[in-house]
């Protein structure tokens, strides 16, 4: 059998080469000119929502804050950290003023700052609800990095702080908002591939220091499943559209490994569909990595490795014995998801992923933990 990559190249080769026929032949002209008509020509800048980032460690810094730049409806303008002289300093780059430089102390008195529209929480697991709960109750929007907080009963909560201070929380579940997962979603719940009978979702890597706060239960939740299991869990979710009514799930996790003392690390699980789909999921901290997903309908199947990096992802379908590459065009996730959250506040509209969409996440993690322990199927 040829493997893929050998097959894609031959077809990336075919294109090269009938590019070079086309130019040949002066066939690029009306091509060019239809490639400009294509070209998304942005909005003149409209208005932008005022953001403050919470916690300033390695997703802010080397993708949160570098993603503004390309936000047509967001701009930093606040920080709250445990760590002045690094807020200070990404201020100067990011040209935040220095009075909107705030700590965990004094992060209430956010609500006096009305260049601060919505909150972002990057903060570790543990601390989500408090902080979360606490700049809603300032008055702001909240976007929440995943996974929502530590338990379902943490993100009831939320919500319902939410709903009292009548203001939009949101989930960063940041695949929901970029072109190759929305197209995955797509194809798949239009049946493109046949009715969905199986998917297959692997989510992974290795953990490093054992110091880190992943790996301590207080601050963390929970071990591979909080963390990096969430993405299969979800993939399953959105790849479906449905809502998964059993669960089953086996653990395994070297307690002789200095990272695992408070923390899982291998979960395989398995989720049952109401329309009859299955999915095999597995989430791990011990291995290199992997961020894969399989589609197999009736007629194709669709295949995404990796499925959830924040760029590189690649896409195919192998129909027949077909293999048909999917190249779309990337776009910055981070951008993405904040312009919609900062949309949401400025049209009065319900995110694509609220706060319920991180609590069905928890509620299924749950049954997945309650699973592996009693070696029984759980039922949702
Ligand atoms: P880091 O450890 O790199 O950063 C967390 C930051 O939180 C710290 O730098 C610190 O900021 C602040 N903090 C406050 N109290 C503590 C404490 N007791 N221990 C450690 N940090 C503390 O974590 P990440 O940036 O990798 O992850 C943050 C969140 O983002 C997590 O919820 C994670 O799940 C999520 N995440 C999401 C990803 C995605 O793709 N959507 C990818 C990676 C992470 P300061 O010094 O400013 O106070």
């Amino acid at each position: 059998m040829m493997k893929i990559s050998e097959k894609e190249l031959t077809r990336r080769g075919f294109i090269t080469r009938v590019g070079q026929g086309l130019v040949a032949t002066g066939v690029t002209a009306p091509l060019l000119k239809n490639a400009h008509a294509q070209l998304r020509v942005p909005d003149p800048p409209g208005k932008k929502l005022g953001w403050a980032i919470v916690g300033l460690g390695s997703l802010a810094i080397n993708q949160i804050l570098p993603a503004f730049a390309k936000c047509e409806k967001s701009k930093v303008v606040a920080f709250v950290s445990g760590h002045p002289d690094k807020a200070n300093k990404l201020a100067l780059r990011y040209n935040v003023n220095p009075k909107n430089i705030y700590n965990y102390q004094n992060y209430d008195s956010i609500k006096d700052n009305p260049e601060v529209d919505v909150i972002y929480i990057v903060l570790p697991n543990g601390m989500h609800a408090e902080y979360t709960i606490r700049g809603l109750q300032a008055g702001k929007h909240v976007l929440c990095e995943k996974p929502m907080a530590s338990t379902s009963a943490e993100c009831r909560q939320m919500i319902d702080a939410a709903k009292k201070a009548d203001r939009k929380l949101m989930i960063a579940y940041r695949c929901h908002y970029e072109p190759y997962n929305k197209e995955a979603i797509r194809i798949a719940r239009a049946h493109e591939l046949g009715p969905t009978q199986m998917i297959l979702a692997d989510a992974g890597f290795a953990a490093g220091d054992p110091a880190q706060w992943r790996l301590h239960k207080a601050l963390s939740g929970g071990g591979s499943m909080m963390d990096i299991g969430i993405y299969a869990l979800n993939a399953a979710r959105y790849l479906t559209g449905e809502e998964p009514t059993e669960v089953n799930a086996m653990s395994f996790t070297d307690r002789n490994d200095p990272r695992f003392k408070e923390v899982e690390s291998n979960v395989i699980f398995q989720l049952r569909f109401p329309s009859g789909v299955i999915a095999n999921c597995s989430s791990s901290y011990s291995y290199f990595h992997q961020s894969h997903y399989r589609v197999m309908g009736t007629e194709a199947r669709l295949e995404m490795d990796p499925a959830t990096w924040y760029n590189g992802n690649r896409m195919w379908i192998e129909r027949g014995n077909k293999i048909e590459q999917i190249e779309l065009q990337e776009a910055d996730h981070f951008a993405l998801e904040m312009d919609h959250m900062s949309d949401c506040v400025m049209q009065n509209k319900e995110p694509l992923t609220p706060g319920e969409e991180g609590l069905r996440d928890l509620t299924i993690i749950e049954a997945v933990y309650e699973a592996a322990k009693s070696g029984k199927t759980v039922k949702l």
